[in-house]
């Protein structure tokens, strides 16, 4: 899709377009579908998806049920009805393999995204003493620092020594595929796993997931991604690849709630009870579980990793939103995700343009396959002030210290016209 000659319409012109696309939207109904927050009785544009997805308006219904089942039954909410709690992840794992292209019983939703990374490396982090360093990139999501730091010395390891992070080249905010495989190839004799998110939350740059993990896997290496910014946002083909195991959370691009249920995945070639693993009754073999006898017995597949009962509210909460997607198609999403960021893509070249000078900078790459919805906004020295003049103008994105706005159109219900205001404000604040 090209989209250059917008670069040249007028204000009217521009503002008339996004709205011609909006009327020819097949998946611009499901806007309707959610909440979409309020100012002052006026609707906010909200591009902040990335942190966290927006209320389906069947989200509230799905918990009500749940609170009905629990009001009338009591416990026995657990074991009667045609939903009964037990079986509730089973509810959500279709869906969810069509999110990240895997099968079934590969996908689990469960505990948390932080603690699922911990219980991943538990299994899939099996140092030797020749091969005990972990490989990821540099700068990724504090938390997944944090675990992998702490689960090293954990492990007995020294992290300055064991962690191996690949770092952008000079003057580049992105990682080149050449330079991840470059440093496998370099390490691969020392290595004993890589561990990297799939889709970078400050920068937004997509790895090359399926490169990376064939090349990895001819080294004798197991991969794992976290995916928090790439599930619900960009096709994925876990099982395809033969990616080892995979981690997210719900509560971005999933539209699950504030602290949602995380999900796993863990490829069928893994599905053996020989993997070590940090175990709790949950993941126990169902038909079983109650007879609460020693010796653990994984379920099969991803549900085996499962530690504690499940939240039921937030698995209701998940299986709401994951409805939708499965109704809209992950492909659909994707073909209009890549529309709404090229609009905003050039709606920012258009400002530079008419400014005469790069008054924004993109962080993130300009090559669709590189990106997913995300753009992340390089301002020099007055970034803080054009956030906050975004945000007068009810222009909801997210500021990330020192320079950096991200905004993050989300095709569920992001319309065309949203990204038109985008441009207004920012005419407005430079004058132009
Ligand atoms: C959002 C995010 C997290 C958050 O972890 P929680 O355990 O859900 O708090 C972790 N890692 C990445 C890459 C993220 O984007």
């Amino acid at each position: 899709m090209n989209l250059q000659h917008i670069l040249s319409f007028s204000s009217d012109e521009l503002h008339e377009w996004a709205l011609e696309k909006d009327r020819r939207d097949a998946l611009g109904h499901f806007r309707e579908r959610f909440y979409l927050p309020q100012r002052d009785g006026e609707t906010l544009t909200y591009l902040c998806g990335n942190s966290l997805g927006l209320q389906p308006k069947a989200t509230r219904e799905a918990i009500d049920r749940e609170l009905t089942t629990w009001q009338n039954h009591g416990v026995e909410g657990w074991f009667e009805g045609e939903e009964s709690w037990l079986s509730y992840h089973r509810y959500c794992q279709k869906s969810l393999a069509a999110i990240v292209g895997a099968l079934p019983e590969e996908v689990c939703p469960m505990n948390h995204l932080t603690v699922n990374l911990h219980l991943m490396w538990a299994s899939f982090y099996q140092p030797t003493a020749e091969r005990y360093k972990v490989l990821t990139v540099a700068g990724d999501f504090p938390s997944d620092q944090y675990a992998l730091e702490t689960h090293l010395r954990f492990r007995g390891y020294d992290p300055a020594v064991a962690l191996i992070e690949v770092v952008p080249r000079k003057g580049e905010y992105s990682i080149r595929t050449a330079d991840i495989l470059d440093t496998i190839a370099q390490h691969a004799d020392e290595l004993a796993l890589i561990c990297m998110s799939g889709l970078h939350y400050y920068t937004g740059q997509v790895y090359d997931m399926q490169a990376i993990t064939a090349f990895a896997h001819r080294h004798g290496l197991l991969v794992g991604f976290d995916l928090a910014h790439a599930a619900g946002n960009i096709p994925l083909q876990l099982h395809n690849w033969g990616v080892d195991f995979a981690v997210w959370c719900s509560y971005k691009y999933l539209n699950s709630g504030p602290g949602g249920v995380s999900g796993l995945f863990v490829h069928e070639k893994h599905h053996t009870a020989s993997l070590p693993r940090l175990a709790g009754w949950w993941g126990y073999e169902e038909a079983r579980r109650f007879e609460m006898t020693k010796g653990f017995v994984p379920m099969q597949g991803a549900a085996g990793w499962q530690l504690s009962t499940p939240n039921i509210m937030a698995l209701a909460m998940h299986r709401a939103s994951l409805a939708i997607f499965e109704e809209a198609g992950i492909e659909n999403l994707r073909r209009k995700s890549e529309e709404l960021t090229g609009l905003l893509e050039m709606v920012l070249q258009r400002i530079n343009q008419k400014a005469g000078m790069p008054k924004i900078q993109l962080m993130t790459p300009t090559d669709p396959a590189q990106r997913g919805a995300q753009l992340s906004l390089l301002i020099e020295n007055e970034g803080k002030k054009v956030f906050d003049a975004l945000t007068a103008k009810g222009i909801i994105g997210d500021w990330r210290e020192p320079n950096c706005i991200r905004l993050t159109p989300i095709p569920l219900y992001t319309a065309f016209e949203d990204i038109w205001k985008v441009g207004e404000a920012l005419e407005n604040y430079w004058k132009l």
